[in-house]
């Protein structure tokens, strides 16, 4: 089966409502992968990213392990000369991949999910909680042992989290989100 024949127009209209984007502007021209920190370890530049979502390749799109390498540093977006905020198609492309079962990097994901639980929790990162929570769920417990004890020395890991006071507005934010 060739990919025009995969093409899932469906698709693309539901990643251009939920960005926001014109995608259907891109014409290739990249300047966004020529400005882009991750390319290095991308499987796809971002505007082959949007060339997937622009033919409805559902499932390439949604598998790349681009979507987990990607920053969102936003140099893509403030380089395009049609205005397209490559970051906000990358969200998208992430709720959705999260919401098929179609996360490629599941490590990567695994590890936003600990830091915005942490950040939930204490309206901050507390390091050795959400590091210990990561090393549990990869079953991977023991290594990076002297790195976390450097960083102990130096006053990065503390034992006890600081929480934010504000834990109405703190609420409201991961509510709204
Ligand atoms: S810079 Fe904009 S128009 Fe050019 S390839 Fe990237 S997204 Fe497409
Ligand atoms: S936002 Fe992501 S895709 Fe865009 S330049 Fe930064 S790392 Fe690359």
């Amino acid at each position: 089966m060739n990919a025009i024949a995969n093409t899932d127009v469906e698709f693309y209209r539901e990643m251009r409502e939920k960005s926001g984007q014109p995608i259907e502007l891109c014409y290739h021209c990249q300047k966004c992968a020529s400005g882009c920190i991750a390319t290095e370890y991308a499987d796809f530049y971002p505007n082959e990213i949007l060339r997937l979502v622009q033919l409805g390749q559902k499932e390439r799109a949604l598998q790349c392990s681009s979507l987990w390498i990607c920053s969102s540093c936003e140099t893509c977006g403030a380089r395009c000369p049609n205005g397209i905020n490559m970051r906000a198609v990358i969200d998208a492309l992430k709720e959705k991949s999260i919401s098929e079962n179609k996360v490629k990097e599941k490590k990567i994901h695994l590890f936003h999910t600990v830091f915005l639980n942490s950040v939930r929790a204490n309206g901050r990162v507390h390091e050795p909680t959400m590091m210990a929570a990561y090393k549990l769920k990869t079953r991977n417990l023991f290594s990076d042992l002297g790195v976390g004890f450097d960083m102990f020395k130096k006053g990065k890991m503390p034992l006890l989290p600081s929480r934010v006071k504000d834990k109405k507005t703190l609420k409201n934010i991961f509510r709204s989100s």
